[in-house]
């Protein structure tokens, strides 16, 4: 398994299931299926839902190993800002917003672009946002065994914007911190760090 298959080409059967799956969803929401918006969307939907669910086809570990290299460096590494999209578990709808992930490297940095595609992985499934600060911690924790690495994420859920208690401006902040990220001074050097406009 390629750790970089992307969704472009898509398994033909699957797309067609999940076509007409959605086919069904519109006509019982009372849409006309037939009328001409309308015509390609049930396939349009069902390659939207695969590509954003392509996360289950990927290893972030493999993809995060293809791109190790030994380095005495071992200050903090910060990657912050890092755009993410991903779909919540209960109503299947998008939240979206930030990562700053942190490590502190033990003999092997990491290609930085790297990080970025680990959230990908994680990301396109669907998840609690929960989970999702969990498992890309755990992934970089598992592989890289780094002194210590740290995960904030800041995200919008459209579950809660739309529908429900339509809080439009609420945003979710969840973390997780590891080895060296867990004495307070280095947790708050990054709490600082991500929160300053220096860059
Ligand atoms: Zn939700």
């Amino acid at each position: 398994m390629s750790p970089y298959r992307n969704l472009e080409e898509y398994n033909i059967n699957i797309t067609n299931e999940v076509k007409e799956r959605f086919s069904k969803i519109i006509d019982e929401i009372g849409e006309d299926v037939t009328r001409e918006g309308l015509v390609k969307t049930p396939e349009r939907a069902a390659k939207a839902m695969l590509f954003l669910t392509q996360g289950y086809k990927q290893d972030a570990e493999e993809i995060l190993k293809s791109a190790m290299f030994a380095e005495e460096y071992d200050d903090m590494v910060i990657i912050k800002d890092i755009e993410l999209y991903s779909l919540c578990e209960h109503h299947m709808l998008p939240f979206f917003g930030k990562a700053h992930v942190a490590y502190i490297p033990n003999g092997h940095i990491v290609g930085l672009s790297k990080i970025p595609r680990v959230i990908d992985v994680f990301s396109r499934r669907l998840q609690v946002q929960e989970r999702l600060t969990h498992d890309i911690l755990e992934c970089i924790n598992t592989v890289l065994k780094p002194k210590g690495v740290a995960v904030v994420i800041e995200a919008a859920h459209m579950c809660m914007m739309m529908r429900g208690v339509q809080k439009q401006n609420s945003v979710t902040t969840t973390s997780g911190f590891r080895g060296q990220f867990e004495k307070i001074e280095t947790r708050n050097e990054f709490l600082k760090l991500i929160s300053s406009d220096l860059s």
